[in-house]
């Protein structure tokens, strides 16, 4: 019997948990589900990362009307995911700040993503006809590095490199130390990697490890409270990138095909890596990308719902 696609039969609710990683941080969690960080300023609240619809959105709304009254101003997109942007309506805040390379992602190919990711994982978009039609605009875009004020609070947008897209921004409260990482770190969860450099990743990682953060929110998994915690959230993800790059490019160097590719380096990781929540979602993607890259592709190629649906044929039937 061959896999059900992606995730769509993954239909169980997870938990959520709301952190308090000091004064001004907070990280919403699910068990491995896409995370939400909050940063509560003197007089505005950031949330980083939206959550699938407006729907959803109201749920961290709740909790974070649990520690302030203070409006939330600032949306902040990590990326251009559609599983990290398209609630942003839900906040209905003044202004959505992104990278200008996740902007250009969205305009080149945030519609096929958001048909793409929808089809991939249907629970992870509740009440997704609550979504506004069109895509998730920024108002604000900059390149390289910017800082907020909310009051005497600065936080640090910025981008460190490439990895999990070409267009990765990480959120930095530098006198806290404490990094909202996006989908450039995971615990516990498989990266996402369809989109992504391998090349680069772990050079990127190597710039989020010198800021020494004292706490960190990863994309998927549990925010990790410790220098420890972070050590080992960091040291997870580049093992993963490093191990599946090397894998593939072995394959490729012996002359094989992308199917038996494939096949072999999910035997390979699996041991280390399969116990990881979305494993089985994300290694045809994360394969395919990879062996793109290790061949002819230096950008990743547009995923749409029915380039998914070949791939997925071609790699587990
Ligand atoms: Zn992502």
């Amino acid at each position: 019997m061959s896999k059900a696609f992606a995730s769509q039969a993954d239909l169980q609710e997870k938990k959520v948990t709301f952190t308090r990683l000091s004064d001004n941080a907070w990280a919403y969690t699910a068990e491995g589900d896409p995370n939400t960080g909050v940063i509560v300023g003197d007089d505005a609240v950031m949330v980083i990362d939206t959550q699938a619809t407006p729907v959803m959105a109201q749920d961290v709304i709740r909790r974070i009307r649990e520690v302030t009254d203070k409006p939330i101003r600032y949306v902040v997109l990590s990326h251009y995911h559609a599983v990290r942007v398209l609630g942003a309506s839900g906040y209905r805040p003044e202004h959505i700040i992104a990278s200008r390379d996740t902007y250009d992602l969205i305009v080149e190919r945030g519609e096929q993503d958001k048909a793409s990711e929808i089809g991939r994982f249907p629970r992870l978009f509740q009440a997704v006809e609550s979504v506004p039609p069109g895509l998730t605009w920024p108002t604000i875009t900059f390149t390289g590095r910017m800082s907020l004020w909310l009051g005497k609070l600065e936080v640090q947008l910025i981008q460190l490199g490439r990895g999990h897209t070409k267009g990765d921004t990480v959120a930095w409260l530098p006198e806290q130390k404490i990094l909202f990482s996006g989908d450039l770190v995971e615990f516990d969860a498989t990266p996402y990697a369809g989109d992504a450099y391998f090349k680069d990743w772990p050079h990127t990682l190597d710039k989020l490890a010198a800021l020494q953060a004292n706490a960190l929110v990863p994309g998927r998994g549990a925010a990790l409270t410790t220098p420890a915690q972070v050590a080992v959230g960091l040291a997870g993800t580049r093992a993963f990138i490093s191990d599946l790059y090397a894998s593939v490019q072995a394959g490729v160097a012996a002359g094989k095909n992308l199917n038996a590719v494939y096949k072999e380096t999910v035997a390979t990781l699996r041991p280390k890596y399969g116990h990881w929540v979305i494993f089985d979602h994300c290694m045809p993607f994360d394969v395919t990308r990879c062996y793109d890259e290790a061949t002819q592709y230096a950008d990743p190629r547009i995923w749409t719902a029915e380039r998914d649906r070949q791939m997925w044929e071609a790699l587990e039937s």
